[in-house]
C-alpha cells in the first residue's frame, strides 16, 4: 500500500487462511473414529468428501449464505398470499449437495427400513464434516432424514415419501411434492405456550373425511420451504401426529400462512418461522392420542445429528485455532510453542476428540441396534446424554478457540464468529438441556434395568482408568438418590464423559487415558487450560489434531 509514494507498513506476522484443506486426512482422531466404528472402508470416499468440503470456494459459499439472510414473501405483487421463503443460491447450493451425498437418505433402505451398518457411521462422519463449514442448511436436512422414523407410523403415506427421499435429488421448486424429483420434511412442535411442554398444544385437529384439518400456529417452524410438515395437534382422541403438505392433494396451496421469521442470534442461512393454520390439510401419522410416542421416533434421530454437529463446529474452531497459533509469532516464539498456548491447545483437542469419539460411537449403537438389544439399549439410553454434553460444550469449547485467534477471531472476516453464535443452538432445540437430562430420568424410571445395563457395560470397560470407577459410583448414587433431578445434570455430565473414555479406549487407548484422568480424576475442565498435563500429552494431543506442516 502506498500514501504519497511511501509504503505505510509491511503486513506479516498474520495467519493464512484455514482453507483448502482436507477435512479427513488432516483429522487423525477422526480416521480413528472411522476405523475404531466399522466405517474403515469407506475412507476413500471419504477423503474425497473431506477435500471438497474443505475448499475456500465452501467456505465462501458459507459465508454468503449467512450474510444473505433468507426473506419471507407472504404475498406476490397482486396481494394473494404466496408464503415462499426465498434463499440465497448458496444456500441452495448446499442443500443440493448435501442431499446427494446421502444426508437424508443414506441411512433408509428404500422401503424405509433401516439401511445396513455402517450406514449411520459413514454418515455422521460425512455430516461432522459438512457442519464445519455450514449448519443452516443442515437443519431441513437432519429433519428429512429423521422424519423416516416417524412416518413409520403410516406405511401407507411413508411408501409415497420414501422414493422422493431415495432420490437424492433437491427439488427446489415450489410444487406439490407428488410432482418434484425430491423433498424435504420439517417439524412442528413449539407453540407460544410451551415448547418442551408440547401436551399444552392448543392447535387443533378436525375430522375431514379420512383426513383432517388443522386450526392454531406453531411459534417455531424451521425451514418453511419443506414440503410437508409433522406437526402436534390436538384431535378428539388426544394429541396426535400429522403430516402437513405445502400443496393440498387436489394441488391447491395448502392454509400455513407464515407470520414472520425468526430474527435469531446466528443460524442464519436457515429461516425459522412464525405459522398459523387455518383448517390447513394433513393426514394423520399414528394412532389419535398418541403424537408424543409417534413423533420422538424423529426426535432421538434430530437429537444425534445435533451431537455430530456441535462436534464438528468443535473440531473446526479447533482447527482454525491451531492453524492460527502455528502461523503467528508473539515475543519471538511460535504461538502454539508457547506452553501455556500448548496447555490451552491441547486441552481443547482433548475435549473435541472426545466429543468425536463418544459421538462416533453412538452412531455405531444406531448401526447394531436391530440386531443387538444391548446396542439398542445404549442407543435409547446415551442419546440425550451425549447430545446434552456435547451441545453444551460447544459454545464455551468454541469461545476459546475464538480467543486463541485473540481479536482477529471476534471479527466477521473469519468463521469464529459465526460459529460461536451457531454454536448455542443444539443445546436449546430437540430437548434443551434439563429437558434431555429428565428423559433419562424417565428411561430410568419406565426401564432401569436397562439403562442399568449400558452403565454396567460402561463400568467394565473404563475400571481400570482413573477416576472412571468413582464416576461410575457418583452416576449410580445420583440417580437412585432422593433427589436425583435435581442433580441430574451432574450425572448426566458425568455419564457422558464416562462414555467418551469407553469410546477413546476403542478409537486411542492414549487419549482415553488422559481424558479419564483430566475430567473424571482431577475434574478440570471449566476452563480450558488449567489442567495438568505433561509435555509428551500435549505433544501427542496436538499432533493428532492437526499435523505440522
Ligand atoms: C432457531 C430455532 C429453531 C427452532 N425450530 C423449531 C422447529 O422447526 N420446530 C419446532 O417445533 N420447534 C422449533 N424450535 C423450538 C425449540 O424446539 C424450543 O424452543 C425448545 O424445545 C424449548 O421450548 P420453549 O422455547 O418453549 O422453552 P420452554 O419449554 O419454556 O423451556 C425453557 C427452559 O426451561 C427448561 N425446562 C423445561 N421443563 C423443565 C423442567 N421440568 N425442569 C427444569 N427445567 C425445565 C428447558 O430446558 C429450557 O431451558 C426452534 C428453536 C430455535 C431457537
Amino acid at each position: 500500500m502506498t500514501v504519497s509514494g511511501r509504503s505505510t507498513h509491511e503486513v506479516f506476522n498474520q495467519s493464512p487462511p484455514y482453507v483448502d484443506v482436507d477435512l479427513f486426512g488432516l483429522d487423525l482422531p477422526l480416521q480413528t473414529a472411522v476405523a475404531a466404528n466399522g466405517a474403515a472402508s469407506d475412507a476413500v470416499a471419504l477423503s474425497a468428501f473431506g477435500k471438497h468440503w474443505g475448499t475456500a470456494m465452501m467456505f465462501d459459499r458459507a459465508r454468503l449464505a449467512n450474510e444473505h439472510k433468507p426473506v419471507l414473501k407472504a404475498f406476490d405483487a397482486q396481494g394473494f398470499r404466496q408464503d415462499f421463503v426465498e434463499f440465497h443460491p448458496s444456500y441452495q447450493r448446499f442443500m443440493t449437495e448435501s442431499i446427494e451425498a446421502g444426508m437424508t437418505a443414506m441411512t433408509w433402505n428404500a422401503d424405509g427400513k433401516r439401511a445396513e451398518a455402517p450406514s449411520e457411521v459413514a454418515r455422521a462422519v460425512r455430516y461432522y464434516m459438512v457442519a464445519q463449514i455450514e449448519n443452516g442448511h443442515m437443519c431441513p436436512v437432519t429433519m428429512t432424514r429423521a422424519a423416516i422414523g416417524a412416518l413409520a407410523a403410516n406405511p401407507a403415506l411413508l411408501s409415497q415419501v420414501m422414493p422422493k427421499i431415495a432420490s437424492r435429488q433437491y427439488d427446489p421448486s415450489f410444487a406439490p411434492w407428488t410432482e418434484k424429483s425430491g423433498m424435504t420434511i420439517g417439524m412442528g412442535m413449539t407453540e407460544k405456550q410451551g415448547g418442551t411442554d408440547v401436551r399444552a398444544n392448543t392447535t387443533l385437529a378436525e375430522p375431514f373425511g379420512d383426513d383432517y384439518l388443522i386450526t392454531g400456529h406453531k411459534w417455531f417452524m424451521s425451514a418453511p420451504m419443506c414440503d410437508a410438515f409433522l406437526v402436534l395437534a390436538q384431535a378428539q382422541g388426544g394429541l396426535t401426529c400429522f403430516l402437513m403438505p405445502r400443496f393440498t392433494p387436489d394441488g391447491a396451496l395448502n392454509e400455513l400462512r407464515f407470520q414472520r421469521l425468526k430474527n435469531k442470534l446466528g443460524n442464519a442461512s436457515n429461516a425459522s418461522s412464525e405459522v398459523e393454520f387455518d383448517n390447513a390439510f394433513a393426514w394423520r401419522v399414528g394412532e389419535e392420542g398418541k403424537g408424543v410416542r409417534t413423533i420422538i421416533e424423529m426426535v432421538q434421530l434430530t437429537r444425534l445429528d445435533c451431537a455430530i454437529s456441535s462436534a464438528g463446529m468443535m473440531r473446526m474452531a479447533l482447527a482454525q485455532a491451531i492453524s492460527h497459533t502455528r502461523h503467528r509469532t508473539v515475543f519471538q516464539r511460535q504461538l502454539s510453542d508457547q506452553p501455556l498456548m500448548g496447555t490451552v491447545l491441547a486441552d481443547l483437542a482433548l475435549e473435541s476428540e472426545a466429543a468425536l469419539a463418544v459421538t462416533m460411537r453412538l452412531c455405531r449403537s444406531y448401526d447394531r441396534a436391530s440386531t443387538d438389544p444391548h446396542e439398542a439399549a445404549r442407543a435409547r439410553t446415551l442419546t440425550p446424554v451425549v447430545k446434552y454434553w456435547v451441545c453444551k460444550t460447544a459454545p464455551g469449547f468454541v469461545y476459546e478457540a475464538m480467543e486463541c485467534l485473540g481479536g482477529n477471531g471476534y471479527v466477521e472476516d473469519g468463521v469464529l464468529a459465526r460459529l460461536y453464535r451457531e454454536a448455542p443452538v443444539n443445546a436449546i432445540w430437540e430437548g434443551s438441556g434439563n429437558v434431555v437430562c429428565l428423559d433419562l430420568l424417565r428411561a430410568l424410571a419406565r426401564d432401569g434395568e436397562v439403562a442399568g445395563a449400558v452403565l454396567e457395560a460402561l463400568a467394565r470397560q473404563t475400571f481400570d482408568l482413573p477416576g472412571c470407577a468413582e464416576a461410575v459410583k457418583f452416576v449410580a448414587q445420583v440417580l437412585a438418590g432422593p433427589s436425583h433431578e435435581a442433580h441430574a445434570r451432574a450425572a448426566v455430565e458425568r455419564l457422558a464423559q464416562l462414555a467418551a473414555v469407553a469410546a477413546l479406549q476403542e478409537s486411542a487407548p492414549d487419549v482415553a487415558a488422559i481424558f479419564a484422568r483430566a475430567r473424571l480424576e482431577n475434574r478440570c475442565g471449566r476452563t480450558y487450560g488449567a489442567l495438568e498435563l505433561d509435555v509428551n500429552a500435549t505433544k501427542l494431543l496436538l499432533e493428532r489434531a492437526l499435523p505440522a506442516t
